[in-house]
């Protein structure tokens, strides 16, 4: 975590950082996130309770709400804690008009710039500046918008350019700190490193573009890994696991991990999606059932019982295993499930 915080700096050297440790940081641990990316100007997350926390843990940097508040209750909260809230809609705005708050607070005014999910649309970003600028309890305002396409610049439906401009004029003249730019736009789009930007997924190795992370000078951060707990001899018309959706077509070797889909493993990874056996590359067979998968050990000499599986991560990019299963990287990460241990390793 900390040398991919370094490769997303060296790509917006004149930028501050807003590490995004959202949805448990991408699945590797809220506090473990915040000690990662303890260089990082600041951290941006969604779940109010967790900037509290981040707090309580010691953060005494800049801590974003990227959603903003969801209720009044959460006003209350951010102010104590001193947390910066993006607003993004006229409901935030009032709620943040009709406030009593004891403390200032430091406010990210959002733009639609294309995405149309959040924001404000770019013609009223004046009036609602203005608005804003008027509420006694409100100290810097700065601007961020989010990109639909970094990491596919020439979309047709919305070029970043587009975006880029959009966001440009609707802030023209406007004082204070802009931010643009998330993971594939810090590593592929120069242009667009503002005041400051807001890197995710690289953070944790991940891949944003079809570029693999390793060519980003990217490190995973997470290694999925188990082990072999059980092996079947079985020959040609055999087959294997729930729906017996995969059929040997010679005498094979099945080896089978302890790691399922209630471990966060995809359930919908289909044969052929890869898998590392003994340091070996071997695939998965079968259906991914809840505590287990099934993989080819045929081509894995040395393997047996205890051989160890990595199912992602150290030698085997997540993207690829994501890619095979028909998602992203993003989501795979996302989903560890609590059962899964965590060890913490030092290989930096
Ligand atoms: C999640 C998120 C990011 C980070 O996106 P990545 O693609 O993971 O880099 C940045 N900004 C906002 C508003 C987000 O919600």
């Amino acid at each position: 975590m900390r040398h991919n915080l370094r490769v997303a700096k060296n790509c917006a050297p004149h930028s501050r950082i807003l590490a995004v440790v959202k949805a448990n940081a991408y699945g590797h641990g809220l506090e473990r996130g915040m000690r990662g990316f303890a260089e990082a100007d600041g951290l941006g997350l969604i779940e109010v309770d967790n900037a509290a926390r981040l707090r309580q843990l010691g953060w005494q940097k800049r801590i974003l709400l990227l959603e903003g508040f969801f209720d009044a209750d959460d006003l209350q909260t951010i102010a104590v804690h001193q947390i910066d809230t993006v607003v993004h809609c006229v409901e935030q705005l009032q709620m943040l008009e009709q406030a009593s708050l004891n403390a200032k607070l430091d406010v990210h005014l959002k733009i639609n710039s294309g995405m149309n999910r959040l924001g404000f649309m770019p013609a009223v970003c004046r009036d609602i500046y203005q608005r804003l600028r008027a509420i006694p309890a409100v100290r810097n305002i700065s601007f961020i918008t989010h990109f639909a396409n970094a990491e596919n610049a020439a979309n047709a439906n919305l070029p970043l350019s587009e975006q880029l401009q959009r966001f440009q004029t609707a802030t023209q003249g406007l004082p204070g700190d802009r931010c643009l730019s998330n993971s594939a736009a810090d590593l592929m789009h120069p242009e667009c490193a503002a005041d400051w930007v807001r890197p995710g997924v690289m953070l944790y190795g991940g891949t944003p573009a079809d570029t693999s992370a390793a060519a980003f000078g990217l490190q995973p951060a997470m290694t999925l890994s188990s082990e072999i707990i059980g092996i079947q001899h079985i020959a040609a018309g055999d087959a294997v696991g729930y729906g017996s959706s995969f059929v040997a077509s010679g005498p094979m070797t099945i080896g089978v991990v302890a790691c399922g889909y209630a471990d966060g493993y995809p359930r919908h990874a289909p044969s052929g999606t890869p898998v590392i056996v003994d340091g070996v590359r071997t695939q998965m067979v079968g259906r991914v059932s809840m505590d287990m998968i099934t993989v080819d050990l045929t081509p894995v000499a040395t393997a047996g019982v205890g051989s160890p599986v990595i199912l992602w991560g150290q030698g085997l990019p997540i993207d690829e295993v994501a890619n095979a299963a028909g998602t992203v990287g993003y989501e795979l990460m996302c989903a560890i499930a609590p059962r899964v241990r965590i060890v913490e390793s030092e290989n930096v």
